[in-house]
């Protein structure tokens, strides 16, 4: 018989404030069609920030799960039937489906109806190992490394909201409201597509973000520069006060879209909009197309995870969750 291979792995282990705890974990069977990942990092977000603090509206996330859907590791068990050996970095889509009905077919896998998320709820990679399904990774290009590609998930979602749901292209003319992940990580996707853009925020925002986003190559302000006129409005700050910004700002039948929850109902001044045409949609999570349009910025972006990204040892989860509540960098990932 032979010691089993445990490895330590950050666990939810009550719905009460605080209840995540690192312990050891023995080595995750994988399942027919699964690969063993070995995470190199894993990303915490808002998500994971929520039920560190035990909020309402996460006590469904089932006790004894693992966290993290931000991951980027290497597969240590490959499953042959798949295009991933053993040794390929890879990260993984975050949120999967049964595969089989029209929103799967159509790789909309929020619209599936047996929708599954790591780290919420199926184990996650806040981990040294985690088993993933084969269908839900891709390898990442060489020119990536992996404190850069710990960013493809939070960059796919602003791809979709950017690309997908706001049809950006160089044509336009982009406010992004809200300097945290999003926002950062949004505006640099237009400027990838070759939009003009910039990054609006409080003045608290551009005081302390100012020389981190000239380092981007953005533009932060807590005030519209004169005669600047969107045709699209990305709303990722989550505060009443930008969303109706947006409906002040904005042309008639320019585009607003919403990227942001919202921490209390915000207040739309819908008549405005209506009378504006405004072409209002929303954004949430992303798919596959949005993971792969991350990795091509990602490539031509090796070095924003220097940037962008502060790692912490997953033994110090709690200080990783007080950084991730201070917002010190636009992304805490953990390192197992
Ligand atoms: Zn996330
Ligand atoms: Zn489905």
């Amino acid at each position: 018989m032979t010691t089993p291979v445990t490895g330590p792995a950050a666990i939810r282990s009550s719905t009460r404030p605080r209840s995540i705890t690192v312990t050891m974990k023995e080595l995750p069977d994988p399942a027919p069609g699964e690969v063993l990942v070995q995470t190199e990092y894993c990303g915490l977000c808002g998500s994971d920030l929520h039920i560190w603090n035990g909020d309402d509206g996460y006590g469904w996330v089932p006790c004894g799960t693992v966290l993290g859907h931000e991951i980027v590791g290497t597969v240590v068990l490959g499953d042959h039937t798949q295009n991933h050996p053993v040794g390929t970095r890879v990260v993984a889509i975050a949120q999967s489906g049964c595969g089989r009905c029209s929103a799967c077919v159509a790789e909309y896998a929020n619209g599936c109806a047996e929708k599954r998320t790591l780290g919420l709820s199926r184990d996650g990679g806040a981990a040294r190992f985690v088993c993933i399904p084969a269908s839900q990774l891709i390898a990442v290009p060489d020119a990536v490394p992996a404190r850069t590609a710990v960013l493809t998930e939070p960059l796919s979602v602003a791809a979709r909201a950017v690309a997908g749901r706001g049809r950006v292209t160089a044509a336009d003319t982009v406010v992004v409201s809200g300097p945290g992940t999003i926002g950062i990580l949004s505006a640099l996707v237009c400027q990838y597509l070759g939009a003009r853009v910039v990054l609006k925020g409080t003045a608290t925002d551009v005081a302390t973000r100012a020389g981190l986003a000239s380092r981007l190559g953005l533009d932060l302000v807590d005030a519209l520069p004169i005669g600047y006129k969107p045709t699209v409005w990305i709303e990722a700050a989550g505060a009443s006060a930008a969303l109706d910004d947006a409906v002040q700002e904005l042309p008639v039948q320019g585009r607003l879209v919403v990227v942001a929850l919202y921490g209390t109902p915000p207040v739309l001044a819908a008549n405005d909009a209506v009378r504006k045409e405004l072409d209002i949609v929303t954004s949430y999570s992303s798919h596959r197309p949005d993971y792969h349009l991350a990795l091509d910025i990602l490539q031509a972006h090796p070095g924003l995870g220097e940037l962008l990204v502060e790692v912490v040892p997953l033994e110090d989860i709690a200080l990783a969750f007080e950084k991730v509540g201070h917002g010190t960098a636009p992304k805490i990932a953990v390192a197992p």
